[in-house]
């Protein structure tokens, strides 16, 4: 049994149950930008719904070869102005020169929008990233680019699995670093469902001096399939007992909905036994699992201030 095995078997005996948790830890909420007004009212619903859990921040996703620009600037704007939540605007290099990123970021920053996530991206359709001749050529040169327009406070991505274009996990911390040496303050994970996954990863980036913050990114599994597509393509393990526990469930959408809650709780609260004390949370603009495992992680949804009230 090795060190490693022997420091899992301890936090998962020392675990604290739901029961148990001071309800100290923060979160964030990931949206994506919706595409009808229909859409847009259900996005609006449960935007209401997560922000009584006062969240550090709120962000919301670019779409790949930015077709979602100016949808994923309205979100964002509006979270901004209408909401008490601080909201963060992911931003890529995909198919773009530095002139036009570096506009987008002064509408933002003009929009009094203060975080930026900033990505890579991926070309659209299969076959991998390509720079544009005048672009950005990764995530790190865009974080040093948009340090010199404007002090924004920047997350990067993070790959507790190693990002597929990665050589090993040695070039994909180095990649990471990079990327907090040009003004990123923290990584945001890809999702992954084993917390060991995380722990491993954590104790490689500080064993490799990453000291900045590496905040779990949480995504409940209500469709087995759908994620066992993305992980493929992200290089996510989807455990196998995973695909036992969606077993026979294709007809029972509610029963999944609990189940999914269930595993996403349990990881958070083997996490939070592990010192995690940020959770972020991929709600595909869903609002009842996030709520309920922030429920179980002992937070408690306040009233907010409302502009009008203020
Ligand atoms: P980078 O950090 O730039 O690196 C990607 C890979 O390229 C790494 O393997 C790195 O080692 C390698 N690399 C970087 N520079 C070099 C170099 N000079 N030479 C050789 N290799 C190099 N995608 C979207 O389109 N929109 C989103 O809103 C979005 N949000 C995301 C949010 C989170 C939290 C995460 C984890 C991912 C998100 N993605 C999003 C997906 C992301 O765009 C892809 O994972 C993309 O493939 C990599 O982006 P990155 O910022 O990690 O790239």
């Amino acid at each position: 049994i090795s060190v490693n095995q022997l420091e899992e078997a301890r936090r998962a005996l020392e675990a604290p149950l739901f029961a148990d948790l001071a309800g100290d830890a923060a979160v964030s909420f990931e949206f994506f930008p919706p595409k009808t007004e229909k859409m847009e009212e259900a996005l609006w619903e449960t935007v209401r719904t997560l922000e009584p859990f006062a969240p550090s921040f709120v962000s919301v996703t670019y779409g790949a070869g930015g077709t979602t620009r100016d949808r994923t600037h309205a979100t964002v704007a509006r979270i901004q102005r209408e909401t008490s939540m601080g909201a963060a605007a992911h931003l890529t290099c995909v198919e773009a020169s530095r002139a036009e990123i570096d506009e987008i970021a002064e509408q933002y920053w003009a929009a009094g929008v203060r975080h930026i996530v900033a990505l890579r991206g991926d070309a659209p359709g299969a076959g991998g990233f390509v720079p544009h001749p005048e672009g950005y050529t990764n995530a790190a040169d865009l974080v040093a680019g948009l340090k010199r327009l404007h002090p924004f406070e920047i997350s990067v991505a993070a790959y507790p699995e190693c990002h597929p274009d990665s050589r090993d996990q040695a070039d994909d911390l180095d990649n990471l670093k990079r990327k907090l040496d040009a003004g990123a303050t923290r990584g945001i994970t890809q999702f992954f469902f084993e917390p060991e996954t995380f722990f491993r990863f954590r104790d490689r980036a500080a064993a490799a001096g990453i000291s900045a913050e590496m905040v779990p990114g949480i995504m409940p599994v209500t469709n087995f399939q759908s994620i066992v597509r993305m992980s493929a393509m992200c290089g996510t393990v989807v455990p196998p007992w995973m695909g036992r526990l969606f077993e026979g469930l294709d007809d029972h959408p509610a029963s999944r909905q609990l189940i999914a809650a269930t595993l996403a709780a349990e990881l958070c609260r083997k996490l939070y036994a592990g010192d995690v004390r940020h959770f972020h949370f991929y709600t595909l603009n869903r609002a009842e699992l996030s709520f309920a495992i922030c429920h179980l992680l002992g937070l408690r949804a306040k009233a907010v201030a409302t502009a009008e009230a203020a």
